[in-house]
């Protein structure tokens, strides 16, 4: 047997994207610039913390930070969705002691010692006795005993301290709130006004809670892209319909630890991620990738496995929260990513799992002329070598549907609309160019201008020549540089 050979080439184009989260760590333009030339591909503004005007001033800092470096940097507004916390404690806290017995109310009181405050007025209507109150990422655990009228009755099951505002999950309880919220109603308009170029929606629980976005959207929908993330057990019984009227899926590895055991992660997420790619929809694998790196400079071994595993499993992206947001290595923990990915990557080049077509979409009989030619596309990109897989795209089908079949070499996506370029920016492989009025002829100089194509090294081309939107009928041509 031959020695283990692990001088694996790290890829220079990274297929995987990364996104980051924005926070007081991150606010300014130097570290945003820090962060872009680290790799960041996507910025997260996360509205469950921080300001309108500290969003816009983020936004407007990544827009710059953009220009700059010519890279189509999308950001991505992530919505608050029912996430239940907790009141205010007076002296900010209290200590719960298993065994304990205590009240959980909905009236708004400050809580102290044996009374919890909830900041959801429906609680005591939607828990019955028996059922589970996890606190603080279900750190602390407790027992409904009884509900009546504004009151909830527990018992401490797993104790701690409790401090100010910390979230709430009721794992199992069919909880009524709506999951668009009045706060996400103003905070997605106040968005999609700014422009961003995706929305997520948290704790979706079926597809009409992304219907429901969408409407009170209204035309500005259409400039943009909606993420809905997994984080409910609901949702998991209702993934293909949410899969069909999302842009694409995060799996919210978080909250879903934490409203279903922690053990069935790791498979929610390997399902989610094979099923996003079969819908041809981008999926992000978020939550505590890299968490020890919000003290430390290096990352526990655990972390950069899980890294490699997502990469390994052929998501689109991966996201940092704390890490970028509240850390105290922001830019490492973005360097470290990349690092990781790109060699996983390398080795998966080297290994032929790129360019290698993998489950056919959850159709039946034969599939849709478009699908067809990404998959064969998908397949000669391998086969032949190619250096680059140009897509000429205006509705981002064509593109979208040719990183779906996870080509051997990069796609490059050509589109005039600078908005197009920075959405195609999450999906995996994909590296927008703008390019104004970009015709077939124009493949083999933007390959040969970025550095991908040497002069004799074959290039693919796909395009619908038909000029119709959405891609209908593409086509595909082997080019030589
Ligand atoms: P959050 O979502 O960070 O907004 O809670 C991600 C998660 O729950 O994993
Ligand atoms: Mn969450």
């Amino acid at each position: 047997m031959r020695s283990l050979d692990i001088s694996h080439v790290a890829l220079r184009r990274r297929r995987t994207k990364i996104v980051a989260t924005l926070g007081p760590a991150s606010s300014s333009d130097a570290m945003i610039e820090a962060l872009v030339q680290a790799g960041v591909n996507v910025f997260r503004l996360n509205f469950s913390h921080g300001t309108h005007e500290a969003h816009a001033a983020n936004l407007e800092r990544v827009r710059r930070a953009s220009a700059r470096f010519h890279a189509h940097i999308a950001v991505l507004a992530d919505l608050s969705g029912p996430k239940i916390r907790v009141g205010t404690f007076e002296g900010g806290g209290v200590d719960l002691c298993v065994g304990e017995r205590l009240t959980v109310t909905c009236a708004d009181v400050l809580g102290g010692p044996g009374l919890i405050p909830s900041q959801y007025a429906e609680l005591a209507r939607d828990v019955r006795a028996g059922d589970r109150i996890l606190l603080d990422d279900g750190k602390l655990e407790l027992r409904v005993e009884s509900s009546a009228g504004e009151e909830v009755r527990c018992t401490v099951v797993q104790g701690g301290r409790l401090t100010d505002k910390k979230g709430m999950n009721l794992p199992g309880v069919a909880v009524s709130a709506p999951s668009l919220t009045a706060k996400d109603r103003a905070d997605a308009t106040f968005a999609a006004a700014r422009g961003v170029d995706y929305m997520a929606l948290s704790f979706v629980r079926r597809a009409a809670d992304v219907v429901e976005l969408r409407e009170h959207l209204g035309p500005a929908a259409d400039r943009l892209g909606i993420i809905a993330k997994i984080e409910k057990p609901e949702a998991l019984d209702e993934i293909g319909p949410i899969l069909d009227v999302v842009d694409g899926i995060m799996v919210a590895r978080g909250d879903l630890g934490v409203e279903m055991p922690p053990e069935v992660v790791p498979i929610v997420q390997q399902e989610l991620v094979r099923r996003a790619i079969a819908m041809h929809k981008p999926v992000i694998v978020a939550t505590q990738m890299l968490e020890s790196m919000v003290e430390n400079a290096r990352p526990t071994r655990a972390e950069v496995s899980d890294v490699a595993w997502a990469a390994l499993s052929h998501t689109d992206a991966v996201m940092l929260s704390a890490e970028t947001a509240s850390g105290r290595f922001p830019a490492e923990s973005v360097a470290t990513m990349d690092r990781v990915l790109r060699l996983v990557e390398g080795y998966q080049w080297q290994r032929g799992q790129h360019g290698h077509v993998a489950d056919a979409p959850h159709l039946h009989g034969v599939l849709p002329p478009s699908v067809a030619l990404s998959r064969a596309t998908s397949l000669l990109s391998g086969d032949l070598g190619v250096r680059a897989v140009v897509v000429l795209t205006r509705s981002g089908t064509t593109a979208r549907l040719v990183s779906a079949a996870r080509p051997a070499a990069p796609v490059v996506a050509l589109s005039g609309d600078e908005a197009m370029c920075r959405r195609l920016n999450l999906l995996w492989g994909v590296v927008p160019e703008r390019l104004p009025d970009a015709k077939p002829d124009d493949a083999v100089a933007v390959a040969r201008r970025m550095g991908l194509a040497n002069p004799g090294e074959p290039v693919l081309l796909v395009w619908d020549a038909s000029g119709e939107p959405g891609a209908s009928r593409p086509t595909v041509s082997i080019l030589t540089a």
